[in-house]
């Protein structure tokens, strides 16, 4: 890969991440040029880029070098780095953000009884996470039917097409809406600031560390 001169942020373009986002970036001290509506977002005063996209295509990205450091959910970022980032370099959590909390949990329809993940054995559960829901079962003895689904997970018991699920919780009013009960927490999520193992020495490493040390400040005020 190309070095740059410029450092590249990796953040979602429409989405729950967005506005949190851009306002931590703008405490410390980013300004973009307008262009929002537009993948990539010029940095007026310091050499940071901005590139809009979607949540799940920032692991990739930062795997693959396009950019050296993306705003994601920790959910989206463990998924990746249990699936797909096998090849790749390992990523890191750099910094937790505070924003975007949220948890991994299953769900059960209510009637349903559950001691326990044992509870899940030969069952089928739904999710958008095959990777954490397929390790959180391993580490349990647990044997069951993992049915990805990429969205609407939620409806999959009413439908039949799953007995459990296991979903993104904020409030508990999507569960509560389709008779479901939360039963257990597999990741506590909340977005963080992810890159490589490893962060870039050449002319980006003044500005990485010029953006940690106004980050750390940013976050500690906001604590
Ligand atoms: P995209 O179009 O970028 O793929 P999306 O629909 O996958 O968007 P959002 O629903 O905006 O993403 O959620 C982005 C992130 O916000 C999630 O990955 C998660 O980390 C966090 N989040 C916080 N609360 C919730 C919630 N109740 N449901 C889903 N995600 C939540
Ligand atoms: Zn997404």
């Amino acid at each position: 890969m190309k070095t740059r001169d410029r450092l590249r942020i990796a953040m979602q373009k429409s989405g729950r991440l967005t506005e949190p986002a851009l306002d931590l970036l703008k405490r410390c001290g980013l300004t973009f040029r307008q262009s929002r509506d537009k993948l990539f977002c010029f940095g007026e005063g310091e050499p940071v880029d901005l590139l809009l996209v979607r949540d799940d295509d920032i692991p990739g990205l930062i795997e693959q070098g396009v950019c050296d450091l993306g705003i994601v959910g920790r959910n989206v970022l463990d998924e990746f780095s249990l699936t797909a980032g096998i090849d790749g370099a390992p990523l890191k959590e750099w910094r937790p953000l505070g924003f975007g909390r949220c948890r991994l949990s299953v769900a059960v329809p209510q009637e349903m009884t559950y001691e326990g993940a044992a509870s899940l054995g030969g069952q089928r559960i739904a999710t958008s996470y095959p990777g954490l829901l397929g390790k959180w079962l391993r580490d349990a003895g647990v044997q069951a039917q993992v049915v990805t689904l990429a969205g609407s997970v939620e409806i999959a018991p009413k439908l039949g097409t799953a007995d459990a699920i296991c979903d993104l919780v904020q409030s508990g009013g999507t569960l509560v809406a389709n008779q479901l009960r939360e039963v257990d927490v597999l990741l506590e999520s909340e977005a963080v600031l992810a890159g490589p193992a490893t962060l870039p020495t050449d002319e980006r490493g003044d500005m990485l560390e010029l953006l940690f040390k106004r980050l750390d400040g940013v976050i500690q005020v906001s604590e």
